[in-house]
């Protein structure tokens, strides 16, 4: 890890939580040269498909489609708490990291795990900035913390980027986790593997994509006042236009 840290790291409960919702962010901040990375909390190791193995190998495949660096920690899928020896490691992470943005579930998702991992890492990212915080490494607090809108968003997104220049290649990175989002008769059906799971990330991006006349967008939401760590991420990632 370079000095100066990461521009973007996204959490995420389970391998491919990433890639649902920002995958097209992760590729574009990576072909503008930005530093991006994944943690997931989980190996995914309930889910209904694949093995954590399989989902391990998917998910390494996934970030090297993106470009971005990925690291897995090993909590219990479904089971992990929210107790300090959980907030204490990803408090390490991040102050291993060093995220100038910090991306996190959407606080609402209907998956009890994303809500977790969403608390956990707000209350991560505050406490990993108190100097005298007792875990591993330096302080450090990201600048601007912001989450994805689940698969059905209350609300407008609070920015709304403009990813079409990478979308076949987040595209590529979603399917890369063949156990999970592919329709298989052998395997039980899951919510997940159907394919308007599939559309419905197509139909998201496309509708934010239309209220700023691009053909695909992924959006983020925040507090408010946007931070300018936000904005300028945003305007990095889309230079020609600045944030929109
Ligand atoms: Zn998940």
């Amino acid at each position: 890890m370079s000095q100066n840290g990461l521009d973007l790291l996204v959490l995420g409960a389970h391998p491919d939580d990433a890639e649902v919702h920002v995958g097209g962010l992760l590729a574009l901040a990576a072909r503008r040269g930005l530093r991006g990375a994944i943690l997931d909390l989980t190996r995914g190791d309930l889910g209904t498909r694949g093995t954590p193995d399989t989902r391990r190998a998917e998910a390494l495949e996934a970030a090297r489609i993106l470009g971005s660096q990925r690291i897995i920690l090993e909590l219990p899928d479904a089971r992990f708490g929210e107790g300090n020896p959980e907030r204490d490691a990803l408090i390490q992470q991040l102050r291993l990291l060093r995220p100038r943005v910090l991306i996190l579930p959407h606080p609402e998702d209907n998956h009890p795990d994303h809500r977790r991992a969403f608390r956990l890492g707000r209350e991560a990212a505050y406490y990993a900035g108190l100097k005298n915080y007792p875990a591993a490494g330096e302080g450090w607090r990201p600048e601007a913390v912001a989450w994805v809108g689940g698969v059905n968003p209350p609300a407008p997104p609070d920015l709304v980027i403009d990813v079409s220049e990478v979308w076949e290649t987040r595209m590529a990175a979603f399917d890369a986790f063949g156990s999970q989002f592919t329709e298989n008769p052998d395997l039980p059906p899951t919510r997940i593997a159907h394919p308007s799971f599939r559309r419905g990330i197509e139909g998201r991006a496309m509708h934010w994509a239309s209220l700023i006349m691009a053909q695909w967008a992924e959006g983020l939401w925040c507090e408010k006042p946007i931070a300018p760590a936000l904005l300028r991420l945003v305007a990095r990632l889309n230079p020609g236009d600045g944030p929109r």
